[in-house]
């Protein structure tokens, strides 16, 4: 007879601690979805006998590879690379490729694992991956970039494939470096193939993937104001980065008649009382993407801002506030000051930015607070979108990728008030987020047996 082992919480991160030793970021990541999975597993005997969030909190493989490229000195450098295929009970594992010197094996781990249940989450199929590298692309030349763009894609290659990993970019990749990509892929398999997405519009990428996660983070978080019967017009927003995320959620916001205050990047952040409107992002996007540029030259071209060195924007009073940047940027003591000043709803559009104990504060204050599994779904969401244009060799309008976009985050919404809904008035979106993905993925491996 089958022994089925129920250990309790405390006792399954400790075995995630040990086993994992040395990846923090990998096991706060389970941790925050085991705290609810627990709960919701009590009395369903089959996810405990088939050990379901031990197999998912497993990755089915990590591939860690040597990437070699030549700089423009003539100086040989060695970097690291990773794809991290966490689980394709769903679809083909399908998951960003992130460029920074702070990627290792733990971030890489912790993203993919969140990848799973974000995925399952918009409803489409695809299972959940991550990639990357500690390559610093800040200062490199243009030819640097391409040359190691395409060693880097010379290993991935034969990891990857339109029905098996599907990359996209996330910090640090744009449409410029998925280029390189998929131009070396091409030149190996000889395959013009969907194997990649957030490409350009020539050649198979999809209209509003640029824009997708930004908008869909603030689609999410207009549908938890409205469950107060509030709207974001004349609302004060923070947020920050200044990336692809950070701005369009910007965008987005002043669309809807909110007034954006901040932005920043890693050397600090800039506080603009006048509000920064779509000339001023417009002004933002193009000095970081094109011009590579630092956000504290934004008080040199409007001088009404202030920058504020090595610091983040949580300490600006705002009715909502948007991580945009990158993991662990908004801690427990940011997370009460927004508190304090009258934040009522936070939609990360960064993974996982707020660490456990902010995770804690918002959720005991019981304000609107989205983790980002569910709030920045809509970038992988036009990505999934992109795949099915792709097989079917054809684009769709502007218009209907919109509307899709809208459906699929309020989609997502539903389903974290199926789960998460607490009753007077509460809705504890980690929790509904974490169940609602994780049910889809446990039941799919259920079906398969023990493999
Ligand atoms: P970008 O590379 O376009 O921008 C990243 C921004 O974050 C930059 O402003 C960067 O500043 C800042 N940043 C990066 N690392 C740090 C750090 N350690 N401390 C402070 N600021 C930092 O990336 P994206 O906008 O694409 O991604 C932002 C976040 O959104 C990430 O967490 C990503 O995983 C997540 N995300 C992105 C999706 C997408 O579609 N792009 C989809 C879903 C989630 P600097 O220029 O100084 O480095």
């Amino acid at each position: 007879m089958a022994v089925t082992d129920h250990v309790d919480l405390p006792t399954f991160m400790e075995g995630v601690k040990k086993r994992n030793a040395h990846q923090p970021e990998f096991v706060q990541a389970v941790q925050e979805v085991a705290e609810d999975i627990f709960d919701f597993m009590q009395d369903k005997e089959e996810y405990h006998a088939q050990q379901i969030l031990r197999r998912i909190a497993e990755p089915d493989r990590v591939v860690s590879f040597r990437v070699c490229w030549e700089d423009d000195n003539g100086n040989v450098r060695v970097q690291r690379g990773w794809r991290v295929q966490n689980n394709n009970a769903i679809g083909p594992y399908k998951g960003g490729i992130r460029f920074h010197p702070s990627v290792t094996e733990s971030v890489l781990k912790f993203l993919a694992f969140e990848q799973t249940f974000k995925n399952a989450l918009t409803g489409l199929p695809m299972g959940g991956g991550k990639g990357g590298s500690n390559f610093n692309p800040k200062g490199k030349s243009v030819r640097e970039i391409m040359r190691f763009c395409q060693s880097f894609m010379t290993e991935l290659y034969r990891h990857i494939g339109a029905d098996v990993d599907v990359p996209a970019g996330d910090i640090g990749v744009g449409a410029r470096e998925i280029g390189f990509m998929f131009g070396q892929y091409k030149r190996i398999t000889n395959n013009f193939t969907g194997v990649l997405t957030g490409k350009g519009l020539e050649w198979g990428g999809s209209l509003i993937r640029t824009e997708a996660t930004g908008y869909g983070a603030v689609y999410f978080l207009a549908n938890m104001l409205a469950t107060k019967s509030e709207d974001l017009n004349g609302k004060t927003a923070v947020i920050s980065g200044s990336g692809n995320v950070a701005t369009h959620a910007a965008e987005k916001i002043v669309q809807l008649g909110g007034k954006v205050v901040t932005l920043s990047d890693s050397g600090g952040y800039i506080y603009d009382p006048d509000g920064i409107n779509q000339e001023k992002i417009d002004w933002v996007k193009s000095h970081k993407t094109h011009r590579r540029g630092r956000i504290e030259e934004y008080v040199d071209a409007f001088p009404g801002a202030s920058f504020h060195a090595g610091k983040t924007p949580w300490g600006v009073p705002c009715d909502v506030a948007l991580p945009c940047a990158t993991q662990n940027e908004l801690l427990g003591d940011d997370a009460r000051l927004l508190i304090t000043n009258g934040c009522k709803a936070v939609s990360e559009g960064a993974n996982m930015p707020t660490d456990l104990d902010g995770v804690h504060v918002f959720k005991a204050a019981k304000i609107l607070y989205a983790p980002g599994k569910a709030s920045n779904a809509g970038g992988v969401a036009v990505s999934g979108l992109e795949m099915s244009q792709n097989s079917e060799r054809r684009s769709w309008k502007e218009e209907e990728l919109q509307q899709m976009l809208k459906d699929i985050m309020l989609g997502i919404h539903k389903s974290c008030l199926a789960y998460g809904d607490q009753g007077g008035g509460y809705v504890d979106y980690v929790k509904g987020a974490n169940i609602a993905g994780f049910k889809k993925v446990a039941d799919a491996m259920l079906a398969f047996g023990v493999v």
